[in-house]
């Protein structure tokens, strides 16, 4: 259903007249930046019901910045995120940015798993093209409807030539946000964004870019992932410790066939003897298991005392970045040396 979307959207590309504005592509997936409420200040609403064209048609100026087009790519909350979207937006955007369709790529979608798809695409798509993803923590019918600015920016940095060769970027809230650090960090308020390890790139203002500063890790046009042709990923999850956490939850991921868990560990990623004899267990059978934390900031890494130096460690990728981290390594190698030197370059 999904390609039958994208495929009529591309196909409206190829009406692209001569512009001397940048060209933007919109991919729409849905999320509050396309909700609806009953009432003007409800908290309650639904997300993913308007489409593209009403969005974009929400924003005044947005067609002075750059020659739009809009594809709706699907409408859900971003919760219902799958593999086959994300798989579809690859290949999508892969496709414009190989036959020079566009300049520049905006997805709108939902803010629960933004970040998520941020660094997939940030790991796979191999273009020097910008890829910028917004949304809105308000729906469209709210007063002071955030949606509406984020979309304007999101299309003003995708039509900047100095957003190219800076990774995927999430703007909400003024924000520019880098896929490798960006995450959710309040539940409801409209400034919800954050890179809390290395701080924003940058800042939208009067629709320009200022940027502050460059991702210190590998990206887009710079990784060495190739996942042109998959169809599906490696299966990778991930488990939590807390006080007496039970080995329940490992053992049963490693019984359904999981090729890599990360642990969301306590502290600097550490876990309690149960969860370590799960993890042995994991490992046995072939798991590639990788230490994370549930603590925000700090990361994990090979420098403290408590080090278990059995597995691989996530330095500052949380642990949902972590996973999509080990997700696309797995792709390429299943070697522990060789998964520790990438969490050290992405
Ligand atoms: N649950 C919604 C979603 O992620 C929340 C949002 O978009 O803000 O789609």
């Amino acid at each position: 259903m999904y390609r039958r979307f994208i495929t009529a959207g591309l196909l409206l590309l190829f009406t692209l007249t001569l512009t001397s504005k940048p060209r933007v592509v919109i991919l729409a997936t849905g999320g509050t930046i396309a909700g609806s409420a009953a009432g003007a200040a409800q908290a309650s609403y639904q997300p993913g019901v308007l489409s593209i064209q009403q969005i974009i048609s929400s924003v005044p100026d947005i067609e002075k910045l750059a020659d739009l087009k809009g594809i709706q790519v699907c409408n859900i909350s971003s919760q219902n995120m799958e593999e086959r979207i994300w798989l579809e937006l690859f290949k999508t955007i892969d496709n414009l940015f190989t036959h020079n369709l566009c300049d520049g790529v905006v997805i709108t979608h939902g803010t629960d798993t933004m970040e998520e798809t941020a660094y997939f695409l940030n790991l796979t798509l191999r273009h020097t093209k910008p890829v910028v993803i917004t949304g809105a923590m308000r729906p469209a019918t709210s007063l002071s409807a955030d949606g509406p600015f984020n979309l304007y920016n999101a299309v003003a940095l995708a039509a900047s030539p100095e957003a190219h060769n800076r990774g995927v970027m999430v703007v909400m809230n003024d924000y520019i946000l880098s896929a490798d650090d960006v995450t959710k960090t309040n539940t409801v308020n409209p400034d919800a964004f954050s890179c809390p390890n290395y701080g924003p790139l940058g800042i939208m203002r009067d629709g320009q870019p200022r940027f502050y500063r460059e991702s210190p890790f590998r990206h887009t046009a710079s990784s060495e992932f190739d996942i042109t042709g998959l169809n599906s990923l490696p299966v990778t999850e991930i488990i939590y410790a807390y006080a007496f956490s039970s080995d329940v939850a490992i053992n049963a991921l490693t019984a359904a066939g999981a090729a890599g868990i990360v642990v969301a560990g306590v502290g600097h990623g550490n876990y309690n003897r149960a969860v370590s004899k799960g993890i042995e267990n994991a490992s046995s059978k072939g798991v590639m298991v990788v230490r994370s934390s549930r603590i925000q900031t700090g990361g994990v890494d090979t420098a403290a005392e408590e080090y278990d130096s059995r597995w691989p460690v996530s330095y500052n990728k949380n642990p949902q970045k972590a996973r999509i981290l080990l997700m696309v390594a797995l792709t390429k190698t299943r070697d522990a040396a060789e998964i520790q030197r990438i969490f050290k370059e992405y």
